[in-house]
């Protein structure tokens, strides 16, 4: 059985409403958050797989089509890698956001798909994000959460971002 960390991508790898970038609709609207790829190459250290799991309703929306969304994850992947930084999976729904699909977050449908395709165990893993949807999301999977923010209910901890974050991460899994 493999570890694993599960990530959601706006506001926990990139930017997303602030001065620069509005919405992620290009690869050029990527921005990556501070400390983003030291943490996830620590996280690669330590777990066997670094998924990305993410809501993109700006498909469904007509915003952006699936293939530039697809661009969009290459590119971030690709500048990860260049900084050793490792994402093996990236899972999305591009279903419009009240469009009640099965697959958007807060239901658990990506992450179980991802649980169950590279045999992961739930008691080393976790869902990190930093929406309340992530952490629901993540319990109903049967992971822990971890919140990226101010606080949360459900989250088994609280953390301002991904890498003041991983240290606790990669601690709790050891336990
Ligand atoms: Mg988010
Ligand atoms: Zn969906």
């Amino acid at each position: 059985m493999n570890k694993a960390v599960f990530l959601d991508r706006d506001g926990v790898i990139n930017e997303v409403l602030t001065d620069r970038v509005k919405f992620v609709n290009r690869p050029s609207d990527l921005y990556f958050l501070p400390g983003v790829p030291e943490a996830i190459k620590k996280l690669n250290a330590f777990f066997d797989y670094i998924f990305v799991v993410t809501n993109q309703g700006g498909v469904g929306l007509g915003f952006m089509k699936e293939s530039q969304l697809n661009k969009i994850h290459d590119h971030m992947i690709a500048e990860l890698k260049k900084e050793g930084a490792i994402i093996h999976d990236v899972a999305y729904c591009p279903h419009k956001p009240k469009a009640g699909c099965e697959c958007r977050k807060p239901k658990p449908k990506l992450i179980l798909e991802l649980i169950k395709k590279y045999e992961i165990d739930l008691s080393k893993s976790y869902m990190v994000g930093d929406t309340d949807t992530d952490i629901i999301a993540g319990k109903k999977a049967g992971i822990k959460g971890v919140f990226l923010g101010k606080s949360d209910p459900l989250a088994d901890a609280v953390f301002p971002d991904l890498i003041s974050a991983v240290d606790w991460i990669i601690e709790d899994a050891k336990a």
